[in-house]
C-alpha cells in the first residue's frame, strides 16, 4: 500500500500543474491510465494563449497566468513558453453582425482596412474578407515544455508518477480514500479528480454526485500546401468559429472548430470534417491542398454554464474536483494550479490571484448539485 497526502488522478496539464504546486508541501502520488503523460487533450491542443476567449471567469484565470508564461521559474524549460502570434478574426460581408458584437465584448483589438488584411495574410483571395480584427498579444504556447516543466518540478519536490494505472476503485474509508488500480493500492486522505473527459467516471467510482460533464471531440489537421506557408503568419480565426488555421513549420494546422458531443474515449478524426475544413480554407486562401500530413481529435470537456470546476465536493470528504477545463485548460493551467493549491491546502490566495480580483464562487462544484 502506497500512503501519500493526496493522490492526483489524471497526468494531464491539470493534474501535471497542481501536482508541481501541491507537491511544495505535501506528498503526491500522480496517476495516470495512460503509457504517456498528455496522451489525450493536453497532447492534441492548438497550443495558443488569448485572454480574448472564454467566460469572464475563464478570462481572469488566463490574464492571471500570462507572467507564468512571460517569466516561468528559473530551470522550468529550456526555450521561452509563448512566441508571438497574433490572431485575426476574419469576417466575410454577411458576418458584419459579428465584427460588431465581437468589438463590443472586446474593444482592445484592432480594426483591419482590407487592404492592411492583404498585407498580413498572404494568398488571401480578393473580395471574400471584408473585415478584421487583430488581437496583437496572442502567442503560440510550447505545451510540451509546459507539461513536461510542471512533471519535472512535481519530481524534484518528491512527487511520485505512475503511468499505466488506470484507477479502477475508490472508497473512503476512516479518514482515507483507497485508491485502487490493475497493479497498485494507495490510500491518501485526499484525491484530486483531474481526469478530463473521465471525470463524471471518477465521480461515480467515488460515491460522488457527477457534475454533468460534457466531452466535446474537435477535430485538427497539418495539411501541406502548393506553396509553403509564411511561419510568421498570425493565426486566422473564422469571426463565427467555422475554421482556424495557422501556420505549422512551412505548412498549416487546420480545425473545423468542431464540438461534437462524445463518450470520453481515445478520440480520432473524421476525414469528412478534415475535408470540410480544407474546402472552407480554399475559399479564403488561394492554396491549393497536397497532402494531410497527420490529423488527429481530442476531447473538450466543458461544463454546462462553460466555467471549470475547481473545489471540494460537498457530499464526500477529501474529494477535489480539478475539471472542465474546455478549451483553455493549457493557458490558464498556471492560475488554475494556484487555484487549486490554494483552496486545497486552505492557503492565503497568491498575490497574482488576489490583483486579478478573482471570484472563486464561479469555480465551485456545488453549483451542480443534480450532477
Ligand atoms: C483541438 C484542440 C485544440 C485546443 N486548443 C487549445 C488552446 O489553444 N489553448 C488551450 O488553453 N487549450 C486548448 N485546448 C484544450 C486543452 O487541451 C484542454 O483544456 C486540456 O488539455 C485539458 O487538460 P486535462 O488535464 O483536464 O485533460 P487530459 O489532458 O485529457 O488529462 C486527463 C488525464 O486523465 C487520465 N485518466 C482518465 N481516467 C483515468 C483513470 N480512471 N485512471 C487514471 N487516469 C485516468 C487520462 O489518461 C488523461 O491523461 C484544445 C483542445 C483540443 C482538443
Amino acid at each position: 500500500m502506497i500512503e501519500a497526502d493526496i493522490i492526483v488522478i489524471g497526468a494531464g496539464i491539470a493534474g501535471a500543474s497542481s501536482a508541481a504546486v501541491l507537491s511544495e508541501t505535501k506528498s503526491v502520488v500522480i496517476l495516470d491510465m495512460e503509457a504517456r503523460a498528455g496522451y489525450h487533450t493536453t497532447g492534441r491542443s492548438a497550443a495558443l494563449f488569448t485572454e480574448n476567449y472564454g467566460t469572464p471567469a475563464i478570462k481572469i484565470l488566463t490574464r492571471a497566468s500570462r507572467d507564468f508564461f512571460e517569466n516561468p521559474p528559473k530551470g522550468f524549460c529550456e526555450f521561452p513558453l509563448l512566441t508571438p502570434r497574433g490572431i485575426i478574426h476574419m469576417a466575410r460581408a454577411d458576418q458584419l453582425e459579428s465584427v460588431k458584437n465581437f468589438l463590443a465584448i472586446h474593444p482592445d483589438v484592432v480594426e483591419l482596412s482590407e487592404s492592411e488584411l492583404h498585407a498580413r495574410i498572404p494568398h488571401l483571395k480578393s473580395g471574400r474578407i471584408v473585415a478584421g480584427l487583430l488581437e496583437a498579444d496572442a502567442a503560440d504556447i510550447d505545451v510540451n515544455a509546459l507539461h513536461t516543466g510542471y512533471l519535472r518540478q512535481a519530481k524534484n519536490n518528491g512527487a511520485e508518477l505512475h503511468l499505466n494505472q488506470a484507477v479502477t476503485s475508490l472508497a473512503y474509508k476512516d479518514g482515507f480514500w483507497e485508491v485502487t488500480t490493475g497493479k497498485m493500492q494507495l490510500r491518501a486522505p485526499i484525491i484530486v479528480n483531474a481526469a478530463g473527459a473521465w471525470v463524471d467516471e471518477i465521480a461515480k467510482m467515488a460515491g460522488v454526485a457527477p457534475i454533468g460533464i460534457r466531452p466535446l471531440k474537435r477535430t485538427a489537421a497539418v495539411v501541406q500546401y502548393d506553396k509553403p506557408i509564411d511561419r510568421d503568419m498570425c493565426f486566422l480565426n473564422d469571426i463565427d468559429e467555422n475554421w482556424y488555421c495557422k501556420p505549422e513549420g512551412s505548412h498549416l494546422f487546420i480545425s473545423p472548430e468542431d464540438e461534437q458531443p462524445s463518450a470520453p474515449c481515445d478520440a480520432w478524426a473524421d476525414d469528412m470534417d478534415i475535408a470540410a475544413v480544407i474546402e472552407a480554407i480554399t475559399e479564403v486562401l488561394d492554396l491549393e491542398p497536397v497532402k494531410v500530413e497527420s490529423s488527429w481529435a481530442g476531447l473538450r470537456s466543458f461544463t454546462a454554464d462553460g466555467d471549470f470546476v475547481v473545489g471540494f465536493a460537498e457530499d464526500v470528504p477529501g474529494f477535489f474536483w480539478l475539471a472542465g477545463q474546455g478549451g483553455y485548460g493549457i493557458q490558464t493551467a498556471p492560475a488554475v494550479a494556484a487555484l487549486s493549491a490554494t483552496l486545497i491546502l486552505n492557503a492565503p490566495v497568491p498575490d497574482f490571484l488576489a490583483q486579478q480580483g478573482l471570484d472563486f464562487q464561479p469555480f465551485s462544484p456545488t453549483r451542480f448539485p443534480e450532477g
